[in-house]
């Protein structure tokens, strides 16, 4: 048995936990708290079957502009994968992170980047356009990038998995096909939910629903600025070898090997003034048509001519969940015991692990540990 003491210490929390959405930030949380409290995860489909089905995975050291707290967390998360990534239970592929920029303006912005993450702990080169030629970039229409060795590519699935079966052994009750229909609050506190098959009782309530999150925050009778951005993804099947960190060209395009001989490419869209509210049940294959094809074709003629004539072999649209300053929410709202880890933005993987940690911390404590005052639910209240 764990010692429940601390937990005791948050008073009312030691009362059912309930997580809505096994993707792998509802998982991590679960597996986080999986030995101090009682837990039960809801799942309105399959674990990992929402965005972190639609992620490319790539664990992201850092995000565009350096800073040291976010490095922070990230060197947190990376420290939970390398044990496993190690230890051989998750696989890794070590392919980096190229940024490059084709205009002298985005050239002088990232001058100083690699300087500035030096700063923050990571390891980080300037690259000239002879050196992008390797990746097939043509040196002619670039002015150079900078390039983060240490990032790569995980598993999503393999992730997910891993958390569930660590916390169901833990004895986390984690149900599958199970949907949140309703939140009950009483004065001003959480006290259960409602779902497609039946009542659950909770003293805590952590929305993990992904894009789903505003339908959540409804129910319980809250807003908080979460939106909506496409992440379109198109395979490209190569006849020949295919060796290309993820690549991010200032357009907010990218491109990357997948396997041995595919590329995929899709659009980084992730500020807050380009996001909408859409509907994560409705279809968004549109968002990968026929224009974002020519899209990536006009990038790829541009850029990667040898690229340019590539088969798409296949093609989804994930859905990004923004907030106005980029950052995720994570913590307490105003109904009591009604807690968020939502707004993950394009890093959801590899925020994850610290997330979790963070928000168990956070839930046995009682206290707001110091990596999670900055993802305050509240900061934009009023
Ligand atoms: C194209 C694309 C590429 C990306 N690439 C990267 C990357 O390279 N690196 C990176 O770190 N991140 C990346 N991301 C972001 C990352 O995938 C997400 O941040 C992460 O998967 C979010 O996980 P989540 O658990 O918050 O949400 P989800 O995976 O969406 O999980 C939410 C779950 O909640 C469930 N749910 C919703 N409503 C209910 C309800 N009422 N009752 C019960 N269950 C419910 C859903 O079914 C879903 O399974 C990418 C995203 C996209 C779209």
């Amino acid at each position: 048995m764990a010692d429940n003491s601390s937990a005791r210490a948050f008073g009312r929390a030691r009362e059912p936990v309930i997580i809505i959405g096994g993707g792998v930030v509802g998982m991590s949380v679960a597996y986080h708290l999986r030995d101090e409290m009682e837990v039960t995860l809801l799942e309105k489909s399959t674990l990992g079957s929402g965005t972190t089905a639609a992620s490319i995975a790539q664990f992201t050291q850092h995000q565009y502009d350096p800073d040291t707290e976010e490095a922070e967390r990230r060197r947190r998360s990376w420290a939970f994968y390398k044990s496993l990534v190690d230890d051989g239970t998750f696989g890794f592929d070590r392919i980096g992170t190229l940024h490059v920029a084709s205009s002298d303006k985005e050239f002088a912005a990232i001058k100083e980047t690699p300087t500035g993450l030096e700063y923050a702990g990571i390891t980080a080169t300037m690259v000239t356009p002879a050196e992008l030629s390797r990746y097939g970039i043509d040196p002619e229409t670039v002015r150079g990038g900078f390039f983060l060795p240490d990032d790569g590519v995980l598993d999503p699935g393999e992730i997910v998995q891993y958390f569930a079966t660590e916390a169901r052994t833990s004895g986390v009750t984690v149900e599958t096909r199970t949907a949140v229909t309703g939140v009950t609050v009483d004065q001003g506190r959480v006290t259960g939910v409602e779902t497609t098959r039946g009542t659950y009782e909770a003293g805590t309530v952590v929305n993990a629903a992904g894009p789903w999150a505003p339908r959540i925050d409804e129910m319980v009778g809250i807003s908080k600025p979460l939106r909506h951005t496409y992440g379109p993804i198109l395979v490209l099947q190569s006849d020949a070898n295919v060796n290309l960190p993820l690549t991010l060209f200032e357009s907010g395009y990218y491109v990357r090997e997948e396997g041995d001989r595919q590329l995929l490419a899709g659009k980084f869209a992730t500020t807050y003034k380009e996001a909408t509210m859409l509907d994560p049940d409705g279809s968004h294959a549109e968002a990968a048509g026929e224009q974002f094809r020519l899209e990536i074709a006009e990038l790829l003629s541009t850029h990667m001519p040898s690229y340019a004539a590539l088969d798409v072999t296949n093609s989804w649209v994930g859905l990004r969940t923004v907030t106005p300053d980029g950052r995720p929410l994570v913590g307490a709202t105003d109904v009591k015991g009604y807690l968020h880890a939502t707004g993950m933005s394009g890093y959801g993987i590899t925020l994850a692990p610290v997330v979790g940690e963070l928000l168990a911390e956070r839930l046995t404590t009682g206290n707001v540990p110091r990596l999670l005052e900055s993802l305050a639910p509240s900061r934009f209240d009023g």
